[in-house]
């Protein structure tokens, strides 16, 4: 259920159904705001979207001002009924090692995956349906590290969706030794991972959709481990680096305690307590309540 709802536009354009399939240039400014205490407890505020869109022959801005109060579910709706656009994070938990894969995505419907650790028909089944039923076209592959639980399904998502690796240089030689470790812990992996197509470098901005994420490096729980945030959404990708009440272990090879707890402290600290972290492993938590509740984080 929402409240009230109000578009404004320049034109018709944003009454016609798939208006916002122009993802390379649509841009949205403005911030959406979840009600801190509020009851139902998924509410939220989003206040003035400006979104521009060049098309070839002319130029168009549509003013939205937006209030929803209601659950995530009437938020789907919402989109359904392409209202917004919102970058979004789904989370699904794969493999042996319980990791956390993610779809980032907004409503042009482009999503990045990050870390497909899906290693088995099932698996990557599941991934496959998840990413129809949401109509979503996977557009980048990113590791955050490439410890062997965030590659498993790398083979399967570059080779069905026709995608490069992007991985930091520094992660190379994590992601030859997978193999190696693979069979040392006596770990069937389905595929082995095709090497990195492209390398992402500290503080450009991953691009998709009408999104933005900012490139963070947080090395310590391996030697080239990226975090991405999405300043617009309040949210981090963080890998193995920062988990709820945890940190990422620091006894693999270029591991190294001080150095992630600086990552923590120096690149994601900074975010703000309201951040939302997505971790490798285990559930999201924020900046705030690890500041307050992190046993590694808190002296
Ligand atoms: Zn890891
Ligand atoms: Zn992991």
């Amino acid at each position: 259920m929402f409240l009230s709802m109000n578009v404004y536009c320049t034109d018709d354009f944003s009454r016609h159904k798939n208006t916002f399939q122009t993802p390379a240039t649509a841009k949205v400014v403005g911030t959406m705001k979840e009600i801190p205490n509020s009851n139902p407890p998924c509410i939220f505020l989003m206040y003035f979207c400006n979104i521009q869109i060049n098309k070839k022959n002319g130029y168009y801005q549509i003013f939205h001002v937006v209030i929803v109060v209601g659950t995530r579910h009437a938020l789907s709706l919402q989109r359904k009924q392409n209202t917004f656009i919102m970058t979004q994070v789904l989370g699904l938990t794969f493999n042996s090692f319980q990791e956390n894969m993610y779809l980032v995505y907004d409503d042009t419907g482009e999503c990045v995956i990050f870390d497909p650790g899906c290693n088995s028909t099932e698996e990557q089944n599941t991934l496959v349906e998840v990413i129809e039923s949401k109509e979503l076209k996977p557009v980048r592959l990113i590791n955050t590290h490439c410890h062997l639980d965030h590659v498993f399904g790398n083979h399967f998502v570059a080779k069905t969706y026709g995608l490069e690796l992007e991985i930091h240089e520094g992660e190379v030689p994590v992601l030859e030794a997978v193999p190696r470790v693979c069979k040392m812990y006596g770990i069937p992996m389905m595929h082995q991972s095709p090497e990195a197509g492209r390398f992402i470098e500290v503080g450009e901005t991953i691009e998709f959709g009408a999104s933005k994420l900012e490139v963070l490096f947080t090395p310590g729980h391996s030697p080239a481990s990226l975090s991405f945030y999405c300043a617009e959404a309040g949210f981090v990708i963080a890998g193995d680096v920062l988990f709820m009440q945890s940190i990422g272990r620091t006894d693999l090879p270029g591991g190294d305690m001080a150095t992630l707890l600086r990552s923590i402290r120096e690149q994601i600290f900074p975010l703000g307590d309201d951040v939302k972290v997505f971790p490798g492993h285990g559930p999201m938590t924020t900046v705030g309540y690890e500041k307050l509740n992190n046993p590694f984080l808190t002296s």
